[in-house]
């Protein structure tokens, strides 16, 4: 079955991922995703120089080379393109790895435009290895449009690329996608948008206009922390081409066996973030409602317009929040009282996290910067997972009375 054919079903989401050929062309028709673990493939009618092999040209057979191609991460690189309905996807071996191939065709006088309130590590790679090359990274508000345009249109350098996150990470604030996209498309630009937070499921980029789709899929793809990976997925055939060329010539593709995890994480992605936001309704209900709770930030549920953008771009608000206490040490000790969470960067994992973004994710952004852009060293971030929802809310209510302890008994040791 091919993505039009199954697209011309018109099954929803919950289907597709579980419904679909999990090995085209074999012929035993299995009905799981065999794991291909071989580097090389020996096609009947020629002998594959390994010389040749995996330079770009067209493939001995539809395969020879795993840098170049392998059937379980064909199978996985269908499914992230038919999730995102674009026209094709691609598996790397983590998110950064992902960020990196898209944005390779940046040249020096070149500009690109960036969310101010990016993925650490987004951030890193940017000021690191993309400016000091001569590309002008510009850092814009993009739910600011008219900031967005003036930046676009400044004098100097051609803006070739705008890259949004939306809903940001860690404040959950949203910018609006079609809007954007034709600011990008006005100019000559492409939009790239990194959909890690909400996953496919809740929002779709490239129905909005976005160009590019990418995403951590060490996150919610996954969803089982137990692997790293990055999805790539694009509208056009030309700039398939683009990332094709990249993944092979740099070597930056997914392993088969990873390939084969996500492929099996991914089956379950529909129901987990189902049953991870809806607990995570009731935790924002509960942070809400507590007197040491001075802020909470989910998608949606800011100003009105953010609302506004929330609910014509989004299916939901997904199972990652944040809030403040108005005191990083109360935030400390209220991390480290909670037992059912586990206290680790990342998010969209089966089981429930939590994280101190300004001390782990966002730590390799200066800490001026981070003031400025809404890291302040008090907010506390949380990802929650399919555990039982009463039981989620107590762990959450009980370190709230431990960090209160905790913070009166070191004040009265000090005193
Ligand atoms: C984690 C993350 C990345 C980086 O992905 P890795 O798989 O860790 O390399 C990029 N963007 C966002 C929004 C992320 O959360």
């Amino acid at each position: 079955m091919t993505i039009e054919q199954e697209r011309a079903r018109g099954w929803s989401d919950a289907t597709r991922l579980v419904r679909y050929d999990a090995c085209p062309g074999d012929a035993y028709r299995p009905t799981a995703t065999p794991l291909y673990q071989t580097a090389t493939f020996a096609p009947d009618d020629l002998v594959a120089d390994e010389s040749d092999s995996g330079i770009g040209d067209a493939p001995l057979g539809p395969y020879d080379y795993s840098r170049s191609g392998n059937p379980t991460r064909s199978v996985l690189e269908s499914r992230l393109a038919d999730l995102e309905r674009g026209a094709r996807g691609f598996a790397f071996a983590s998110g950064m790895a992902a960020i990196a191939a898209c944005l390779r065709f940046l040249r020096a006088g070149d500009r690109l435009l960036v969310g101010d309130d990016l993925y650490g590590g987004t951030y890193r790679w940017l000021a690191h290895a993309v400016a000091p090359v001569g590309v002008e990274v510009v850092r814009v508000d993009t739910r600011d449009l008219d900031a967005v345009r003036r930046a676009a249109a400044a004098p100097g350098a051609t803006t070739r690329a705008i890259w949004v996150e939306t809903p940001s990470n860690p404040r959950q604030e949203s910018t609006d996608l079609a809007a954007v996209a034709e600011i990008a498309h006005g100019c000559g630009a492409r939009l790239y948008v990194d959909n890690t937070m909400l996953s496919p499921i809740l929002q779709r980029p490239l129905d909005l206009g976005a160009d590019v789709v990418v995403h951590s899929a060490t996150k919610w793809l996954g969803g089982h922390g137990d692997l790293t990976a990055g999805a790539v997925i694009v509208r056009d055939a030309a700039l398939a081409d683009e990332i094709a060329f990249t993944q092979n010539a740099e070597g930056t593709a997914l392993a088969p066996f990873e390939a084969w995890l996500l492929l099996r994480g991914l089956k379950t992605l529909g129901l987990r973030v189902e049953r991870q936001q809806s607990t995570a309704n009731l935790v924002t209900d509960f942070l809400r409602g507590h007197p040491a709770v001075v802020e909470v930030f989910r998608a949606g549920q800011g100003d009105v317009r953010s609302r506004a953008i929330h609910e014509r771009q989004t299916r939901g608000a997904g199972a990652v929040l944040a809030f403040r206490t108005g005191c990083a040490r109360t935030s400390e000790a209220w991390v480290a009282a909670c037992r059912l969470f586990a206290t680790t960067v990342s998010f969209g994992s089966l089981h429930s996290t939590i994280s101190i973004p300004g001390r782990m994710s966002h730590a390799s952004i200066p800490e001026a910067e981070r003031e400025r852009h809404g890291v302040p060293p008090d907010l506390v971030r949380l990802s929650i997972g399919i555990e039982e929802p009463d039981d989620v809310v107590a762990d959450l209510q009980q370190a709230f009375a431990a960090a209160a302890r905790d913070v009166a008994m070191t004040r009265a040791g000090r005193a």
